[in-house]
């Protein structure tokens, strides 16, 4: 079974529903924005995004995601900077030094950190989520300068995936336990991703049910630049040095210069 491919679009517009008043309405990035800083108020009750009730993002309910029969044909993303992730032989306390170590409270500490990290979901999204959430770990979560890899992936055809969609489930560092999402018989929950691709669907899961993987690792490598890339730089770098003919638009003000002598009478 081929995997099903949804158009990315960054700039999609988003759909909120009004916790105050149920007012539903899409929104572009831009407003997003001016919404933050409190520069736009909901259009049907005046709540600006301070208010406990304010306009929260929902999912596309044409999303394929949500469709319990394609669900599981899409292909679904992933960001790491492990080159084998989901390998259940990774260890997270490796890349811990030894200060590290000790800032947590010793061995026993890291210990049962570890056994938290084992028990954690794996999220797997649309790809502007996980192009967006490598995004973010580069700008502010220390991995500057870090190797990526962009995983897509195949999900196992049998899963169970738990029914409906519910609001965001990870906690303030982006975390759930699966058992916490995923009772028992379930291997995969939705739910609706409210900082990376707003609205767009995401799943929380165990290792079990990743069937396949295919793996991009980020920067890409320089060898697969196409053929045309170095002529086509050549070509913008002299065209960008010579100079540009300026043509007059026909408006009232070139007409008004072009009969300048007939102004001065
Ligand atoms: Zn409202």
């Amino acid at each position: 079974m081929d995997l099903v491919d949804r158009l990315p679009d960054f700039y999609r517009w988003r759909l909120t529903r009004c916790a105050a008043c149920g007012h539903e309405q899409g929104f572009d990035d831009d407003w997003f924005e001016r919404w933050s800083h409190r520069e736009e108020l909901c259009p049907g009750c005046g709540v600006d995004c301070t208010s406990e009730d304010a306009a929260r993002v929902e999912a596309d309910p044409a999303d394929p995601a949500l469709n319990d029969s394609l669900v599981l044909s899409l292909s679904w993303w992933h960001t790491s900077t492990y080159a084998d992730w989901p390998s259940a032989d990774v260890d997270p306390a490796a890349r811990l030094d030894e200060p590290t170590r000790q800032r947590m409270g010793g061995d026993e500490a890291v210990a049962r950190w570890v056994g938290r990290q084992n028990e954690k979901a794996l999220h797997v999204g649309t790809y502007e989520a996980a192009v967006q959430n490598m995004l973010r770990r580069i700008e502010s979560q220390g991995d500057w300068g870090q190797t990526f890899y962009l995983y897509r992936v195949r999900l196992r055809p049998d899963l169970a995936v738990r029914a409906g969609c519910s609001g965001e489930v990870v906690d303030f560092v982006g975390d759930v336990a699966l058992r916490d999402v995923c009772p028992a018989g379930i291997d995969a929950a939705r739910y609706v991703n409210s900082h990376e691709d707003p609205g767009g669907i995401s799943l929380a899961l165990g290792r079990d049910a990743v069937h396949a993987v295919q793996r991009l690792r980020i920067p890409l490598d320089n060898s697969t630049r196409a053929s045309w890339r170095e002529s086509a730089l050549e070509r913008l770098t002299a065209a960008a040095s010579q100079p540009v003919a300026v043509v007059e638009p026909d408006n009232e003000l070139t007409r008004l210069r072009e009969n300048s002598t007939v102004a001065r009478r």
